[in-house]
C-alpha cells in the first residue's frame, strides 16, 4: 500500500512540491517567532481587496487599505520605548527602528527616518482640504500615515504612523542568533520541522548548494541548477547545539535516499548538511558515523557534507508553508506526517506548543 501512494505521489505532479505556485504570498498578520528584517526583497505583495480582508483586522484593513486614521492616543506603541524594530502589520516590511522614534506629542507613534531605502513611499494626499505627504509600505502599498517637515535632527522630518499598520518586535540585545542551513528534498517540510524545534527562532526557506545567482524555485524545481531546496536556521545556541539540530536534521529525513526524498526526486531534492566551521564539519562527519555505525540503515548515508557558501531566499509564498496551506495535498499527506514522525523521534527537542498531535 506504501509503495502504491508513493508510486501515486511520483506520478502525479499534483502531488509533488513542484506543483506551480498559487501565488499565496506569505504576508499574513501571523505573528512569526522571530522576524528578520529582510530588505532583500525585489518583488511586491500585491493582493485583493478581499485577500487583505481575509488576514487583517477590520481596524487594520480600514488603516491600511481605505486611508483610515486611528484616534490619537489610541495606539500602545505611541508610548512604547522598547528597543526593536517596527514592521508593516500588512506585509512584514521591516519600517522603523526604534532608535528613530520620538516623543511628538501628537498622540500617534512618530519617526524620524525610516528603517531603509525600501521602507516606505511617498504621495501626495489632498483629501480633508488641505495637501499633505502620504506614507505608504514600499512593498504592499499599506497606507501608514503621513510625513511633515517639523521633525527633530537630523532629517527634520516626522512620520506620524497609525499604529494599527505597525507590528512591533521587541528585539533581544543579548541574544545573539547562529545560523545552520540544511537539505532534506521539500523545503517547505524541513522548514515546518525546524521551526518547531527548541531555541529555533526563525527558519527560511531558499537555495543552497549550487553556483547560480538569485535562481528561482521554477529554475531549481526543473533540476537545471546545483541549487537543492534548503532551509536556514535561525538559533539560539544557549537553548540548542549544532549537534541537537543535526539529530533532528538526520531524523526529519531517509538519509540513505540518492538525490530525493519522499516522493520528490531529483538532485535538487538531494540531501545536504552544510558546515560553516571546522568545527560543525567534524561534528556533522562524526554524527553519520555515529548512524552508520548504530545499523539502523540498511544502504549507505547518502546526506552531502558541504561547505557553506551562500543561501538563497525563496519566493515569499514558500516561506511558512505548511502553517499558511495546512489544508493542500501534499502538506497533509507529506508535511504534516513528516512533522509528526521527526517530533516523534526527537521529542525532548520540540516546542511543546508547536508538538504535532
Ligand atoms: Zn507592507
Amino acid at each position: 500500500m506504501k509503495n502504491l501512494i508513493l508510486a501515486l505521489f511520483i506520478t502525479q505532479g499534483f502531488f509533488s512540491c513542484t506543483q506551480p505556485s498559487k501565488g499565496s504570498a506569505n504576508a499574513g498578520t501571523t505573528l512569526m517567532d522571530n522576524l528578520i528584517p529582510d530588505t532583500t526583497w525585489t518583488t511586491k505583495v500585491e493582493k485583493t481587496r478581499e485577500e487583505w480582508k481575509k488576514i487583517l483586522t477590520a481596524a487594520q484593513f480600514n488603516i491600511t487599505r481605505e486611508q483610515g486614521t486611528e484616534k490619537p492616543f489610541s495606539s500602545e506603541y505611541e508610548k512604547n520605548k522598547e528597543t526593536g524594530i517596527y514592521y508593516c502589520v500588512s506585509c512584514k516590511n521591516p519600517l522603523f527602528r526604534s532608535t528613530t522614534k520620538f516623543d511628538s506629542g501628537t498622540g500617534w507613534p512618530s519617526f524620524y527616518a525610516p528603517y531603509s531605502t525600501k521602507s516606505v513611499q511617498v504621495s501626495t494626499d489632498n483629501s480633508e482640504g488641505t495637501s499633505r505627504d502620504e506614507i505608504s509600505c514600499q512593498r504592499c502599498d499599506a497606507h501608514l500615515g503621513h510625513v511633515f517637515n517639523d521633525g527633530p535632527k537630523p532629517t527634520g522630518l516626522r512620520y506620524c504612523m497609525d499604529g494599527v499598520a505597525l507590528l512591533f518586535q521587541k528585539e533581544d540585545i543579548n541574544v545573539k542568533l547562529s545560523k545552520a542551513t540544511f537539505a532534506a528534498g521539500c523545503f517547505w517540510c524541513e522548514e515546518a520541522v525546524f521551526e518547531s524545534v527548541k531555541g529555533v527562532k526563525e527558519v527560511i526557506s531558499g537555495y543552497a548548494g549550487g553556483n547560480e545567482e538569485n535562481p528561482t524555485y521554477e529554475q531549481v524545481g526543473s533540476g537545471a541548477t546545483g541549487h537543492a531546496e534548503a532551509i536556514e536556521v535561525y538559533y539560539d545556541s544557549a537553548l540548542v547545539s549544532f549537534p541537537s539540530l543535526l539529530k533532528v536534521f538526520f531524523a526529519s529525513q531517509d538519509p540513505t535516499q540518492v538525490n530525493g526524498q519522499g516522493p520528490d526526486n531529483g538532485k535538487q531534492y538531494r540531501s545536504i548538511a552544510f558546515y560553516r566551521n571546522a568545527a560543525e564539519k567534524q561534528l556533522i562527519e562524526e554524527y553519520i558515523g555515529q548512524l552508520t555505525k548504530s545499523g539502523k540503515y540498511t544502504k549507505p548515508i547518502a546526506a552531502q557534507v558541504v561547505p557553506y557558501t551562500k543561501f538563497w531566499q525563496a519566493e515569499d509564498y514558500h516561506q511558512n508553508y505548511v502553517q499558511h496551506n495546512p489544508n493542500e495535498r501534499y502538506v497533509q499527506m507529506e508535511s504534516i506526517p513528516r512533522l509528526r514522525r521527526t517530533q516523534k523521534a526527537v521529542p525532548e527537542l520540540i516546542k511543546p506548543d508547536k508538538m504535532v498531535k
